[in-house]
């Protein structure tokens, strides 16, 4: 890839006022960094020196200060970093040294962007640096640091060359249709197939990919006072929602993350999902139908302790297509409830604890399989060039002409080299770097 060289940038890469402040510097002049410092830290690359910060003799800081040759850094351009005092005061008056060298403030992103085009990591690694930094539990980080380290790549790459080898049979018997041995030919099915078949693979496990970065949502939903408050505190393991024993208090949605055993969730209380007798309570109503509507998994809970009720029944009946768990609540107390028809349910204590267990185990089973070596396509622009691909390669199986197929292969190829940026649109990428955080 042709080197890419631009101004020289600076920004601070650490959170404002923390002890240690790190400030990174990079292009082609970023050598002279070292008329601010007492020690030159380009005699030794990639060694920390000890310096004094100067401008114009006047002494800012006492820090820490290391110089990366191009290739070797992380934008693959020439990079120094300074550590310095992390005070507002100090750290603005490094920044202006820096900028009187000449240099000028990074934009969001510029130097994971830098590090992109320089060929230093794919899209789909830089894109991932954001969600390493953005990651709320065990497992969503560690999808994300396998996408640094090329996962989505490696996926994206090896149905690349499923694709290549099949357009090349394809030109083959184009170019010599007499001499194509029939074997060739039939094999072109196979390989196609093969594509095909990963990048289904791909979006089926993107679901938990999806889950991993944005949170499983768990709505959470029951008549008046059956324990819904006091299931999402338990589980939460504190008391942010209002708990009564008086019907209808839980008036609007609440929503709350919690890492489940590493899995980003998010739990979602409605209001319970009645008929309205006021504005207010309409309004929560329809937010509540809007978050059922959308939840990867919904939870019913009945009270085991009374017999049920219409509303109950009409809830089961409403929800019964969806991906769903029925919780039989306050199993502590004798039950009443008898035999509704709910198919299985699981009996639970928002009160004592009994089966929250098991509940955590069901609602973690409905997050979709998990992948041994953790590889997930977890991003949306990533997930909706894998399905274009999925459709462009039905196409070419539904080719009735051997051309016709290459150019639907050839579509498909685009798709996939959008996600790790052999094949994207400038604008594209500009939109993905903005996103990011100024420093990163
Ligand atoms: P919500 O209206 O569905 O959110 O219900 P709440 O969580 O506010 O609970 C209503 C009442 O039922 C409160 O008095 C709770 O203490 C009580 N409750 C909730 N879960 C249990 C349970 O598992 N066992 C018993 N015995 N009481 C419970």
């Amino acid at each position: 890839m042709e080197r890419f060289s631009e101004d020289t940038i600076f920004a601070p890469s650490s959170a404002i006022g923390g002890a240690i402040a790190v400030i990174r510097v990079s292009g082609a002049e970023a050598k002279r960094t070292r008329e601010l410092l007492s020690a030159d830290p380009t005699e030794v690359p990639r060694v920390m020196r000890h310096v004094e910060i100067r401008q114009n003799g006047e002494l800012i800081d006492d820090g820490m200060a290391a110089y990366f040759a191009a290739p070797k850094s992380y934008t693959g351009e020439d990079m120094a970093e300074l550590n310095c005092h992390g005070g507002m005061q100090t750290v603005q008056k490094v920044l202006a040294a820096l900028g009187s060298l000449g240099f000028r403030p990074a934009e969001p992103g510029e130097f994971t962007k830098r590090a992109f085009l320089n060929g230093k990591m794919d899209l789909s690694a830089a894109e991932a640096v954001m969600d390493v930094i953005n990651a709320t539990a065990e497992q969503s980080l560690k999808a994300a640091l396998l996408q640094l380290h090329g996962s989505v790549k490696r996926e994206i790459d090896s149905i690349e060359s499923l694709l290549l080898d099949a357009l090349s049979g394809i030109d083959a018997a184009i170019d010599y249709p007499d001499e194509a041995e029939a074997d060739t030919v039939e094999a072109l099915p196979a390989s196609l197939d093969q594509a095909e078949a990963r990048v289904q693979t791909l979006l089926a496990e993107s679901l938990r990919g999806r889950v991993l970065r944005d949170g499983l949502r768990v709505a959470i939903v029951g008549r008046p006072n059956v324990g819904k408050s006091s299931l999402m505190n338990a589980l939460l393991g504190s008391n942010r929602a209002i708990v009564t024993a008086q019907a209808g208090t839980t008036r609007d949605v609440i929503d709350e993350k919690l890492n489940m055993r590493g899995v980003p969730v998010r739990l979602i209380d409605t209001a319970g999902i009645r008929s309205a007798s006021d504005e207010a309570e309409r309004i929560g109503v329809d937010r509540a139908r809007g978050e059922l509507a959308t939840a990867d998994v919904v939870c019913v809970v009945l009270d085991a302790s009374d017999p049920p009720t219409n509303e109950d029944r009409a809830l089961l009946e409403e929800t019964k297509d969806r991906t769903r768990l029925v919780l039989l609540n306050k199993s502590d107390l004798p039950r009443r409830i008898g035999n509704v028809d709910f198919g299985s349910a699981l009996s639970i204590s928002a009160k004592t604890g009994e089966g929250l267990d098991q509940l955590r185990d069901a609602i973690l089973s409905l997050a979709a399989p998990e992948r041994s070596d953790g590889t997930y396509i977890t991003n949306e622009r990533h997930i909706s060039a894998l399905e274009r691909a999925l459709s462009a390669l039905t196409d070419a199986k539904q080719a009735a002409e051997l051309d016709c197929a290459a150019t639907d292969i050839k579509n498909a190829l685009h798709y996939l080299g959008s996600i790790t940026g052999t094949d994207v649109d400038a604008s594209v990428i500009d939109r993905i770097f903005a996103n990011f955080c100024v420093g990163k």
